[in-house]
Formats: structure tokens, C-alpha cells, sequence
């Protein structure tokens, strides 16, 4: 695929992959998309970390920088395609010392550092699967999905690891090793130094047979109900990776992209580690969290070229005023995308009159591996909508039962609805970076599909010329700041307090994050609601859950119970947004 023609985008003259989306779509296959790609040498497969660092590193980009990496305290350090291959094989040769086998777990927890791209891409070259952890998760979050995913190996640092790992660790019986960044510890036992053995090991590694369909990839989610889910992909799921970084993102080798995303979750994996590099790009990363200043001087100063980043952070840089942009050269910008909650129109418009570019929704989530539906580079933007499907992807929309999501009858069957319309979205299974799996739990995995579609328990709408718009979610998860937080694992969390005898938890409104998570807590008989109780219960959560825990508690001691004795968090919702109880449809066009 080569990029397309000259489209006029104002007086602009603007290059794309993809300018005739008509005909992109006719003329897409999956299988031209996959031959795009290198392949192992000799037939044997495709792996990941091949399309993303070693055949860059045997051909001409060998020397380009892969990853430009900014540390805390200010300094830059650059690692190119070739010294990005030999660190990878190192530590695949680290894996293959401890006897770690194709198809095990490693995980990560760990901030951006050069050591979580390593470790990444090294574990993908071994054939293991590879499992980032968000680093700010507290010790639950973190032992529930290394449980889950029964991990052989854990990547992390000192800090992280006595903060958040050790208190857990006899709840992690398959955990065979632990190696630790940084200067080797010596009080730490039962860990081994990260360095010490990438230093001792080859730096040559030759990627085994790699079938597509191996596992490579398992991110957590969160649903309704339940613990976390594990969600598989497959090494398959790089020529999706490589062709929507294209379409959607526009990504081209001499560009330096920016995917303010954190690793820790799958845009940040997808996006921000394999598909920059696939594409030969140089891919920034940015060790230090969101400061407005900062990131307009990292646009500016690393002369970024394609940004990819959260509806949050545009409303958090629009909230400091056109003033601070004003002082800052964005004139290597070319297209700004974003993802993971609704982005509303006024920022789509402030990018353009602010930023010199309008803000490109995209819509996707875990299980989709990749971006679905996304306004086009050279394409017309609605502001508000997610856009139009990808080519290769066919989406459509189910009309819903009582219970908020896609009815399907007795035979199996959906109602797909023509033309303009609103229901359940959807799409037809198949396409390369679709999930194979919730890990231990078949039953689930079987009932997000039906009649050959994928369910994606979000609702939109589609208007007359087949642009998709967002309408929330058919279930309770929350989306705080694009992270996607499961109210059980909250309310979880809270009960595991003495004083605490049930807890709901819900997302309530916020202009910047989208929501914040608040938990109404039912104490124990006999138990005061005193204000320290409260501040115990906020410090108790954090403690526990990090980053997810509920940021609100209000003690209730007549939350709203199903029959079957569930709380229901939509009243709990309607109650909280002051709306009718009886009218609870209502809720999702208040995301
Ligand atoms: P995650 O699996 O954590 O990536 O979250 C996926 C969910 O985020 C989707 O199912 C949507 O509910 C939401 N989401 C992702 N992209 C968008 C978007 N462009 N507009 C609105 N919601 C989005």
C-alpha cells in the first residue's frame, strides 16, 4: 500500500494512505494486508517482534532511531533499530536461560522506561506472551491479573516491587522470577538483576517458528460483573496493527509519533510499542505524567509529526487557554488522533483553531486489538463522531433487548438495522487482531459473539452517510480519564474493609476525565459514618486498588437491590444525576 494521492484540505495540499475511502474499502483484503508484511525467513511464521525491530534492523532503517525516549530529569537518549534488536535478543536469550518456554506469561509492571519496550518486544521474540501491567495499580489489581495469567515472569523495579509486588507474592505460586531494574538490590530476595543478565546474554537471537495464530498479547479489562478479564491476542494481530496506523493515524517511516498512552493498557501496547515500529517510525516515549507545559514543549521541541493521545488530555490542555500553545512551534504537526472516551465536538474544533490541526477521533477497544472506526486523515470530519469503520472491518448495528444489549433470539439470531439508526454496536468477526480468548473463561469469550458478530457492549448511532457517533456504554463499566475501570473490582476491593458491609460503585460526570469513580458504601451494624471513617475508607482504597480506586465515598444505607440482591448501580446513576428512576435509558446519552 502505497500513500495515495493529493487531496486539498483547505489551500493545504495533504498526502494520505487513505483519501477514496470507497474505494479503499472495495479494493482492501486482509491477505494483500498481510502480505505487506516480512514474515519469519524461511516461511516459518510471523511474529510480532520480527515486523517491529529485526527487519528494520537487516534493512536499510537499521540505523534510524526506533525509540526516543525522555527521561524525568530532562535527558534524551536514543535507541536505534539495530541496538533496539540486540537488546530484545538479549533478553529473549535472558528468557531462554531461566527456561522460560514459548507460551508462558511475562509481565510487565513498570513505568515508561527503555526497559518495558526491551523487555516487550524481547519476550515476543521468545514466543512468550507478553502481559503490561498499568505500574500504577495498587498490590489487588495487580495480583488478581497476575493470577489470572498465571505469570512465570515479572519485569518490574526495586520501588514498584516492594510497594506493590512483595505483599502479594505468596499469592502468585507460578511466579518463578522476578528480575528488577536498576542497580542490582541485594536486600530483595528472590529477584535477579535485569542488567546483570542482559549483560551476560547474546546479543544474537533467531526468532522460533512463529504460527500467526500463537498467542502473543493478554490485556486485562473489565466488565459489569466478575473479576478482570484476559483478553488474547494473537502475533496475527501485527498486520492490523500495521494497517490501521496507517489508515487511521496516517504513520509513515520519517514520521516521530507520539502515543501518550501508557503501555499498561492496549492502546499504549498497540500503539505505543508495536505499531510505530512496524511502520519504521521513530516512536517517542515519555517518562514523566501529564503537565501541560511540558507536553506542548515535548511537541514542539521533539518536532512530533503524528500525536495520538486521550479526549482527557486535549480538555486539560484546553483548560490552560490558547496562550500557552501560542508560545509553542507545532508546526511539525500533521495529525492529531485521539481515543478511549467520547471527545466532544469543541474539541475537535479547538485542535484545529489552537493547535493548527482538528483532533481525529478513533474508536476501538481491548478486544478489538486495533482501531475500528476513525475520522480519516484526508476525509471529512464530523466533530463529535467516532467516524467511519476501517477498511477490512465491517461494523453494524443490533437492535437491543430490554436489557440494554443486542437481542438475539432463540435461533441465535440478530436484527442488524439498515441505514440511520441506533442499537447495540457490532462487528463481523474475523478480522486479524480480534481477541481468541478471555483466558479460563470460554463461556464468556462465546457470549460476546453472535450470529458471526462480535458484540461490544457500547451503543451507537449511525447517521444517513454511515458515519458512527457514540452513545455509551450497555453495561456499568466506567471510563475515568480513557481507563476503563470494572465496578466490581471496586466494590471488591472496599468489602475486603471491616467497617464496610456493601458498596456500589458507579462513575459519576466530570468535564475533564469524563468520569471519576464513587463508591456508596453500606457499613457494618453498629458502625459510625464518621468523616474519619471516610477518609480511612479513600486511604484503604488506594492503598489496595492505585490508580482505580474511588476518588468519592458517601456512606448509604438503602442502596437499591435487584431481586437476586444485586445492587443496581443505574439507579444508584439516575439518583446521582438526578434523573426519573423509572427512566434509566435516559443515562446513556448523559456520557
Ligand atoms: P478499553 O477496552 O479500555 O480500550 O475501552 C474501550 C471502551 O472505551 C469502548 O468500548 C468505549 O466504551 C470507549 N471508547 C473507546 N473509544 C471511544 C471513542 N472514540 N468514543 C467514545 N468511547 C470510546
Amino acid at each position: 500500500m502505497r500513500s495515495e494521492t493529493i487531496h486539498k484540505r483547505g489551500d493545504e495540499r495533504v498526502e494520505a494512505y487513505l483519501v477514496d475511502y470507497d474505494r479503499a474499502r472495495r479494493e482492501f483484503s486482509w491477505e494483500q494486508a498481510r502480505a505487506a508484511l516480512s514474515g519469519l525467513s524461511g516461511g516459518t511464521g510471523l511474529n510480532i517482534a520480527f515486523e517491529a525491530v529485526d527487519r528494520h534492523a537487516a534493512g536499510s532503517r537499521a540505523s534510524i532511531t526506533a525509540l526516543r525516549w525522555l527521561d524525568r530529569a530532562g535527558g534524551v537518549q536514543e535507541i536505534s533499530y539495530r541496538d533496539l534488536a540486540e537488546l530484545t535478543a538479549r533478553f529473549a536469550n535472558v528468557l531462554g536461560a531461566l527456561g522460560v518456554r514459548p507460551g508462558e506469561r511475562v509481565f510487565t509492571l513498570l513505568g515508561r522506561v527503555p526497559d518495558l519496550y526491551v523487555a516487550a518486544l524481547g519476550a515476543l521474540k521468545a514466543r512468550c506472551v507478553l502481559s503490561p501491567l498499568f505500574a500504577a495499580f495498587g498490590p489487588e489489581p495487580v495480583a488478581e491479573r497476575m493470577r489470572l495469567g498465571e505469570a512465570a515472569v515479572l519485569v518490574t523495579t526495586p520501588a514498584l516491587y516492594r510497594r506493590t509486588v512483595a505483599p502479594i507474592r505468596d499469592r502468585l505460586p507460578a511466579l518463578r522470577h522476578v528480575l528488577l531494574t536498576g542497580p542490582t538490590e541485594t536486600d530483595l530476595s528472590g529477584t535477579g538483576s535485569l542488567a546483570g543478565l542482559l549483560s551476560a546474554a547474546s546479543p544474537e537471537f533467531t526468532i522460533g517458528p512463529t504460527d500467526p495464530q500463537d498467542a502473543a498479547l493478554l490485556h486485562f479489562t473489565s466488565g459489569t460483573t466478575g473479576r478482570p478479564k484476559g483478553a488474547l491476542h494473537v502475533h496475527e494481530a501485527v498486520v492490523a496493527h500495521h494497517v490501521t496506523a496507517r489508515f487511521a493515524l496516517d504513520l509513515r517511516p520519517d514520521d516521530v509519533f507520539w502515543c501518550t498512552a501508557d503501555p499498561g493498557w492496549v492502546t499504549g501496547t498497540s500503539y505505543g510499542i508495536i505499531a510505530p515500529l512496524v511502520i519504521g517510525a521513530t516512536m517517542l516515549s515519555d517518562e514523566s505524567e501529564f503537565d501541560a507545559r511540558r507536553w506542548y514543549r515535548v511537541l514542539a521541541e521533539q518536532r512530533v509529526s503524528v500525536w495520538y493521545t486521550a479526549p482527557t488530555a486535549i480538555r486539560m490542555l484546553m483548560r490552560r487557554g490558547p496562550e500557552e500553545a501560542a508560545r509553542h512551534d507545532l508546526s511539525a504537526l500533521r495529525l492529531i488522533a485521539s481515543v478511549g472516551e467520547p471527545l466532544n465536538p469543541e474539541a475537535v474544533r479547538w485542535g484545529a483553531e489552537v493547535l493548527g490541526r482538528p483532533v481525529h477521533d478513533n474508536w476501538w477497544q481491548t478486544e478489538t486489538g486495533a482501531i475500528m472506526i476513525g475520522n480519516f486523515a484526508a476525509a471529512e470530519i464530523r466533530p463529535g463522531s467516532m467516524g467511519r469503520p476501517l477498511p477490512g472491518i465491517d461494523a453494524g448495528l443490533l437492535e437491543r433487548g430490554p436489557n440494554g444489549r443486542a437481542l438475539v433470539d432463540a435461533d441465535g439470531r440478530v436484527r442488524p438495522l439498515e441505514e440511520a439508526a441506533e442499537g447495540e454496536l457490532a462487528l463481523r468477526a474475523g478480522w486479524p487482531s480480534m481477541f481468541r480468548g478471555y483466558l479460563h473463561d470460554a463461556d464468556r469469550y462465546a457470549a460476546a459473539f453472535a450470529d458471526g458478530w462480535y458484540l461490544t457492549g457500547d451503543v451507537a448511532r449511525r447517521d444517513a452517510d454511515g458515519w458512527y457517533w457514540f452513545v455509551g456504554r450497555a453495561d456499568d463499566v466506567i471510563k475515568s480519564a480513557g481507563h476503563l475501570v470494572g465496578p466490581f473490582e471496586v466494590e471488591s476491593a472496599l468489602m475486603a474493609h471491616p467497617a464496610v458491609a456493601e458498596a456500589g460503585v458507579i462513575g459519576t460526570p466530570d468535564p475533564v476525565a469524563g468520569e471519576l469513580v464513587k463508591a456508596f458504601v453500606t457499613l457494618r451494624a453498629g458502625v459510625e459514618p464518621t468523616e474519619e471513617l471516610r477518609t480511612e475508607l479513600l486511604g484503604f482504597g488506594r492503598r489496595a486498588l492505585g490508580s482505580v480506586a474511588p476518588r468519592e465515598i458517601v456512606f448509604d444505607d438503602a442502596l437499591p437491590h435487584t431481586r437476586s440482591g444485586k445492587v443496581m448501580r443505574r439507579l444508584l446513576k439516575a439518583r446521582e444525576l438526578g434523573l426519573p428512576e423509572g427512566d434509566l435509558s435516559t443515562l446513556e446519552v448523559t456520557r
